[in-house]
């Protein structure tokens, strides 16, 4: 996501990642711990019914659960971010990120202007759909390395059985686990599974074309290549639509978190468009 940053608080974490400063708001702990909930309870509940049945398997517990959980989110999202970070780096402009409640935002210390042969130039809009592009790219290639490394090391996880039966590879063809059934060990399951899991699901939302998602900016630049406008009305117009769509959507398979997300960003995206009506000013 790239919108405006949260203010800086006290309880904030502060580090560098090759160069580019990162700050931490204590409110990406809470929510991320609210969202991974779901998710939690239910490898615990899965290994409280198999410790039942199998000896010497036992869950880590709920909060150790969420603990891997947050610290997933942490990496997945900030890995995310960097890929936004280190495309602006490409173009010469520095930037820095802030993780909040929301997931993310790499922040152009500058602005879009930067320095190429001797002038300053602005980025262009295929120069920014690159930029909004490689962060979800970045985060799918950091998912298909954690599976392939579990893969690999012969960790079986469902998560990657379910996405090999979804891309047509029978997983017992692998000698994998079939989907749905739990490994031994619930840590390293755990581990893998939840980063899996973020970091193919996230992405994939934040390419939605919903402003201020990654979706949204690429749409907007576009329409802008395609219209030579701004594509910011049409970008909105999209935005609203898939918005509505997507959180009816949420609402209909029971995810009322991210149904009530998709509902508000369609209600931004619907204010914005209303900002805009009248003469267009392009
Ligand atoms: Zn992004």
């Amino acid at each position: 996501m790239m919108i405006g940053e949260p203010m800086p608080s006290q309880y904030d974490w502060r580090f560098n990642i090759v160069g580019i400063p990162i700050r931490v708001t204590w409110l990406f702990w809470l929510v991320n711990a609210a969202l991974g909930y779901t998710s939690a309870m239910a490898v615990d509940n899965g290994y409280r019914r198999l410790a039942a049945v199998v000896p010497d398997v036992s869950s880590p517990g709920l909060p150790s659960l969420l603990a891997i959980w947050v610290v997933a989110a942490f990496v997945s999202v900030l890995i995310h971010e960097l890929g936004h970070a280190l495309a602006f780096r490409y173009f010469g402009i520095e930037s820095h990120i802030v993780l909040y409640h929301m997931g993310g935002v790499a922040v152009p210390t500058a602005g879009y202007a930067f320095q190429r042969g001797g002038a300053r130039r602005r980025l262009s809009h295929a120069d920014q759909i690159c930029i909004s592009a490689a962060g979800p790219l970045l985060q799918f290639l950091s998912a298909i390395l954690v599976g392939g490394i579990a893969i690999y090391m012969g960790i079986k996880v469902p998560m990657i059985s379910t996405i090999l039966d979804f891309v047509g590879i029978k997983p017992e063809a692998l000698n994998w686990l079939p989907a749905g059934e739990l490994p031994k060990n619930a840590w390293v399951y755990a581990m893998v599974e939840f980063y899996v899991l973020i970091s193919v699901w996230w992405p994939l939302f934040n390419l939605l074309p919903v402003m201020p998602l990654d979706g949204g900016h690429i749409v907007q630049n576009l329409v802008a290549i395609i219209r030579r406008t701004d594509g910011v009305y049409e970008a909105h117009a999209i935005g609203t639509a898939t918005g509505f769509l997507v959180a009816w959507w949420f609402f209909q398979s029971g995810s009322s978190i991210n149904a009530m997300l998709f509902l508000s960003l369609a209600m931004s995206n619907l204010q914005s468009l209303q900002g805009r009506m009248g003469p267009p000013n392009w």
